[in-house]
């Protein structure tokens, strides 16, 4: 992997206009919009409680959401194809990993989130992942310096999840770890730092889940008004 930095942070991606609750964007495209790798990452399922909202289906869609996220290059992500061609069990299994590593990072942020302590187990298998993916880093030398990089050998196709789990451990320990919410949409369960002057954005996305909310409202207002007031 070469991504120059595997620090995990980036600007928000492509928000998918149009977006269903907390799903891909139509037409293929995955939404960025979790403020932190790691959250865009446990973001790839939406309404959990129901499981209808999955964006990844296979290593296919996971080398795609990589991709997207700017960790892997074309090329790159090309060869991790291949590979997994060659070895569907060794992918398969790289991929059930990557699942288990998401919904532990959904927990162990839904967690933070709520402002309850995340499960004991969930943190000592983060450290686990943590352990093995930092073991992959080392620095590479520039013409104007020193970045960290990503070992360019081994881990197959684990080793898309290497800044993911790097993101983690960042965000679990920078100052924003008491801004990660919840999308307050019952059939949302998306993740997001809250970067809003006021601390207390309530919506993953205004222009889905809060209009939704809002149209809600509206529409128990005007029913409530419409049958007038209680005798
Ligand atoms: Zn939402």
């Amino acid at each position: 992997m070469s991504r120059p930095d595997p620090s995990g942070s980036r600007a928000p991606g492509p928000g998918g206009p149009g977006r269903g609750a907390g799903g891909p964007a139509p037409g293929g495209g995955f939404d960025f919009s979790g403020g932190a790798l790691c959250l865009d990452f446990a973001n790839t399922l939406a309404d959990r409680p129901r499981g209808e909202q999955e964006s990844l289906r296979g290593i296919d869609d996971l080398v795609a959401w990589c991709e997207e996220a700017g960790l892997v290059a074309r090329r790159e992500a090309g060869r991790t194809i291949d590979e997994a061609r060659r070895s569907p069990s060794g992918a398969r299994r790289a991929f059930r990993r990557a699942i288990a590593l998401r919904e532990r990072l959904y927990r162990v942020f839904a967690a933070l989130a709520a402002g309850t302590r995340p499960d004991r187990s969930d943190v000592d298998a983060l450290n686990r992942d943590l352990a093995s993916a930092l073991s992959q880093l080392r620095l590479e030398s520039g013409e104007t310096g020193f970045a960290w990089g990503w070992s360019e050998r081994g881990g197959g196709a684990a080793r898309l999840t290497w800044p993911v789990v790097r993101s983690a451990a960042d965000l679990l320990t920078s100052d924003e770890a008491g801004s990660v919410r919840e999308c307050g949409s019952p059939t949302c369960s998306w993740l997001f730092v809250d970067r809003s002057r006021t601390g207390r954005r309530r919506w993953c996305d205004m222009k889905t889940c809060g209009n939704r909310a809002k149209a809600r409202r509206h529409y128990h207002k005007a029913r409530k008004a419409k049958r007038g007031p209680p005798p």
